[in-house]
């Protein structure tokens, strides 16, 4: 069932403009996607309330858009160039790829890319009889290497000799550490604030699948906390609880949200836990992780670029290097898991509709606008003097003229509108004067409809 609700969703996001395979027409390219029209839309509006909740809805939350390419010494100053790596093994009879961490945890075994080679080696060589190659079903692995997933470019490199590379972002969090000092300088926060950013990163991942949830290129939406040293365990806890009472702000169903804490933590990391969505066809995975960091990325940027990131305590003089409190969801993900928790088959008017339920802040369209018939320039006329009013109030209004009107209520539930306005012979007021210048409103949820005046109109959606 779950895994049928996968295929649903993927054929949902491309039949409704959602979401495409990236380069589709050349065959595609493997862990790429683009967002359609709809798609975008429904992006936006999940970035716009993750911006409201971080920075609008704070006081000492800052935000930052920094630049993709960064210094090569900043990867590592991070650790991604000689630690950003997963485990991955090969097929001896069909060179299909393995992540063998994953591999091993759906046999039930705890791993995870922080182990070393011989450690994961160890577990791998335990359980090969249990573990297949997905393609051809065969179990002749080679043993695991660690496979390093920083994504390289030749920026300003001129000379094809292989000067240090500048890589794509294994992660968008590092241009926060590195303008932690502007942010300081220019802004003069007291600790704790907060800094948040939303930008791209780029990962090679051995076998990105399962849609939008394990990709190459992604976008992530992180918030770093600076703390007093040692001051972080109540923070800690009052991240965790806001990042979690955010999901259920935006609609998300609790029952598909749970908290798992890592076993194996990073040497610097003091906590770490994820917030997990039950996602189709995968079950419980890791949505957003919420990371006690100490003061791990400030110090190793300290010692690789020589400049002082100490913070000056403006009551007592003190100098020291914050601790920081990290949160970070991969917007994919996310997008993912909110047509997840919104879509829905039911019974109504005698046949089976799928409806996205999402939050009205989420929606693509607020309201759609239909006249009854489109070759009534009566009709059409009036339509358009409402879709005018409330493309003003609201912005994204769709125009619905196509098929009948049931086809187009059912087009919108799929695309997820709140409302749909129908301009019906009533609103000319031809038969009932009494009608004049109402409209049907049709509620998405319930699919019951309402008479309201124009003039009341954006109050009513409102
Ligand atoms: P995983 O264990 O699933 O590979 P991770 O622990 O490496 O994820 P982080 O480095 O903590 O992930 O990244 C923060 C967030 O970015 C994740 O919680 C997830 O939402 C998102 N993310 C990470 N890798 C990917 C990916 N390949 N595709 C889509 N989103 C991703």
């Amino acid at each position: 069932m779950n895994n049928d609700k996968m295929e649903k969703i993927v054929s949902l996001c491309k039949r409704r403009g959602f979401v495409f395979q990236g380069s589709e027409i050349y065959g595609g390219l493997a862990g790429v996607f683009d967002y359609g029209p709809n798609g975008v839309e429904l992006l936006n509006n999940i970035k716009k309330a993750w911006w409201k909740a971080n920075v609008y809805d704070k006081e000492n939350y800052f935000g930052l858009d920094s630049g993709m390419f960064k210094h090569p010494r900043v990867w590592e100053a991070s650790g991604h160039t000689s630690g950003f790596s997963d485990p991955l093994a090969e097929c001896r009879e069909c060179n299909t790829r393995i992540r063998v961490d994953k591999e091993l945890e759906k046999v039930g075994v705890t791993a995870d890319e922080k182990m070393t080679e011989e450690e994961i080696n160890r577990l791998f060589d335990e359980q090969r009889d249990k573990i297949v190659c997905p393609k051809c079903g065969k179990k002749n692995f080679s043993p695991a290497r660690a496979f390093n997933l920083l994504v390289k470019s030749n920026l300003g490199d001129f000379t094809s000799e292989g000067a240090e590379p500048v890589y794509l972002p294994g992660e968008a969090c590092q241009g926060i550490y590195l303008n932690y000092k502007n942010i300081l300088d220019s802004m003069s926060p007291k600790l704790p604030f907060g800094i948040v950013q939303i930008g791209k990163a780029f990962r090679n991942e051995i076998s990105p699948r399962n849609f939008l949830f394990r990709t190459r290129e992604m976008e992530q939406a992180d918030t770093q906390l600076f703390v007093k040293p040692n001051e972080n365990k109540d923070a800690y806890e009052a991240v965790k609880q806001e990042r979690f009472n955010w999901y259920l702000s935006i609609g998300i169903k609790e029952e598909n949200l749970k908290w798992k804490q890592h076993e194996n933590l990073v040497f610097y990391a003091s906590d770490a836990w994820d917030i997990m969505y039950n996602f189709p066809a995968l079950g419980f995975d890791e949505l957003e992780g919420v990371h006690d960091r100490t003061n791990y990325d400030l110090t190793q940027h300290m010692e690789y670029s020589g400049i002082d990131l100490r913070y000056t305590d403006p009551e007592t003089g003190e100098k020291y290097i914050p601790w920081i409190l990290e949160t970070s969801v991969g917007l994919g993900r996310l997008f993912l898991a909110v047509i997840s928790d919104a879509y829905h088959e039911e019974e109504m008017d005698g046949s089976t509709r799928v409806v996205l339920k999402l939050h009205k802040d989420l929606a693509p369209y607020k309201v759609a606008v239909s006249p009854l018939l489109k070759n009534k320039p009566e009709l059409v006329a009036k339509a358009r003097e409402v879709f005018t009013v409330l493309k003003k109030e609201f912005g994204n209004v769709a125009w619905d003229d196509n098929g009948n009107i049931g086809k187009r209520y059912r087009r919108q539930d799929e695309i997820g509108t709140p409302s749909c306005i129908v301009i019906d012979f009533d609103t000319l007021g031809e038969e009932q004067p009494e009608l004049k210048d109402t409209v049907t409103v049709r509620d998405r949820d319930t699919g019951k409809q309402e008479r309201v005046t124009i003039a009341n109109l954006v109050g009513y959606l409102k």
